[in-house]
């Protein structure tokens, strides 16, 4: 029996389809090189804003073509879980419906998906899932799944629950497999990556305090540590800005991997208490500046939302504002998308389509100059590089899949690490050769 999983979205749904084909093998799958030759074909759906459904549904829709008519296809992922019962009446060339943590090969008739709210963790639970070998020297590693925040723009606490860590034995154990599979960087990822561990000290959950917890400090700092001694590098996603403490700040610059993807959505105060968030601008500065006061070479990524509802033509000046004076190495911008459910659904002073996409531009243009710039003033340093795939690595500046990338010589092995000379920039890639 062969099974093939397709995947949209984040890096979070790549790591559940590894669980899930780890879990189909464990049953006796081996994966198909194609849809067309799978038994099971599984398409693991994204709900972020509506351009990520309607590229699911197609999705979907393609597989669907291109299965054998004997295949079975289920539809995984956030929209099933939060359109569940919707996709299954709409969409009947789909053999089932599952919410996570239901099962993919039972062949009983559409199931209804569950969101996950439990206060303990089942042994179903993608996060507690083996996954196969590595085919890549870095792997992403949830460590935990859900949120406990309730951002104003935001859909995944209701559907993918309030957050739940696992156990630094866990997230451990899973990393010291990687490595023996040839993984040199781990990539950690959870929604909300600072504040990992914090729902395992609350009582009324049922679960044990963290074993690396000692002082009831921030947990993540002491896994930041335990884990760079297990693993070459080790990368964090996804710090909300509030939990980026002095600590994490020491613990990520001590790991030789200084690369803050820092969650901060706006800089313009007023719209980020709007969006029901901490900070603003200056306190963004205040930090970044702190972390370049300790490793002038760090490299910051982060993404913002353009046209959340009240956004004036002040707050998108302080925003260009805010990435002149952050030079940011990376930055991500989308516009917004109301979601259902959310509190921002039903927010007035709503920015028209065209107007945001004129913002976004805007702010885009300003922030390709800055990492163009940051790019060129590489050019005649050194980094250690790690071979990806042939031809092609990443120094600590560069985060697998969404930053730029450094070209090297084909000769040098995947999965080795290089200090290599860089001699030239290609946009956002830099062109190295090894010492
Ligand atoms: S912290 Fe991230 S996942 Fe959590 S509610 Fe806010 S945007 Fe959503």
């Amino acid at each position: 029996m062969r099974y093939w999983i397709e995947t949209l979205g984040c890096p979070k749904n790549l790591v559940d389809s590894e669980k899930l084909a780890g879990l189909l093998i464990a049953q006796g799958y081996a994966p198909a090189v194609a849809p067309e030759g799978a038994d099971l074909v599984v398409a693991n759906t994204c709900a972020f804003i509506e351009a990520a459904r309607a590229e699911s549904i197609e999705t979907v829709l393609d597989l669907a073509e291109r299965k054998r008519s004997d295949a079975r296809l289920v539809v995984t992922g956030c929209m099933a879980e939060r359109y569940g019962t919707e996709l299954a009446e709409a969409l009947p060339e789909v053999d089932r419906v599952v919410g996570f943590g239901q099962s993919l090969t039972d062949s009983s008739p559409a199931a209804t998906p569950v969101a996950l709210r439990p206060s303990v963790t089942s042994s179903f639970d993608l996060l507690n899932l083996p996954r196969p070998a590595a085919n890549a020297p870095w792997a992403y590693l949830k460590i935990a799944e859900g949120c406990d925040r309730r951002c104003g723009f935001c859909a995944i606490p209701s559907f993918r629950g309030d957050q739940r860590s696992r156990s630094s034995e866990d997230v451990l154990a899973e990393a010291r497999t990687l490595v023996a599979d040839g993984v040199k960087e781990i990539v950690l990822i959870a929604q909300d990556l600072a504040s990992w561990g914090h729902d395992r000290r609350r009582h009324d959950r049922g679960e044990p305090l963290e074993a690396l917890d000692h002082a009831h400090n921030q947990p993540l700092v002491e896994l930041t540590r335990a884990l760079a001694r297990e693993v070459d590098r080790v990368r964090l996603l996804y710090l909300y800005p509030s939990g980026l403490t002095e600590e994490l700040i020491g613990a990520i610059i001590e790991t030789g991997v200084a690369y803050f993807d820092l969650s901060l959505q706006h800089a313009s105060r007023p719209l980020l208490r709007a969006m029901r968030r901490w900070g603003d601008g200056a306190r963004f500065l205040e930090r970044i500046a702190r972390i370049r006061a300790a490793e002038p070479e760090a490299a910051f990524r982060s993404s913002f939302i353009v046209g959340y509802p009240g956004e004036t033509e002040d707050d998108q000046r302080v925003l260009l504002d805010f990435l002149d004076e952050a030079q940011l190495d990376w930055a991500g911008f989308f516009t917004f998308s109301p979601e259902l459910g959310t509190h921002a659904y039903d927010l007035d002073e709503t920015v028209n389509s065209e107007l945001a996409l004129e913002r976004l531009r805007e702010l885009s243009e300003r922030q390709d100059a800055i990492t163009a710039a940051r790019r060129d003033r590489l050019v005649g340093t050194r980094a250690k590089v790690l071979v990806d795939r042939i031809g092609i690595g990443r120094s600590y500046r560069e985060c697998p899949e969404i930053d730029g990338v450094i070209i090297v010589d084909s000769s040098l092995s995947v999965g080795s690490m290089v200090d290599c000379d860089i001699t030239a920039s290609r946009g956002v890639d830099l062109v190295a050769v090894a010492r």
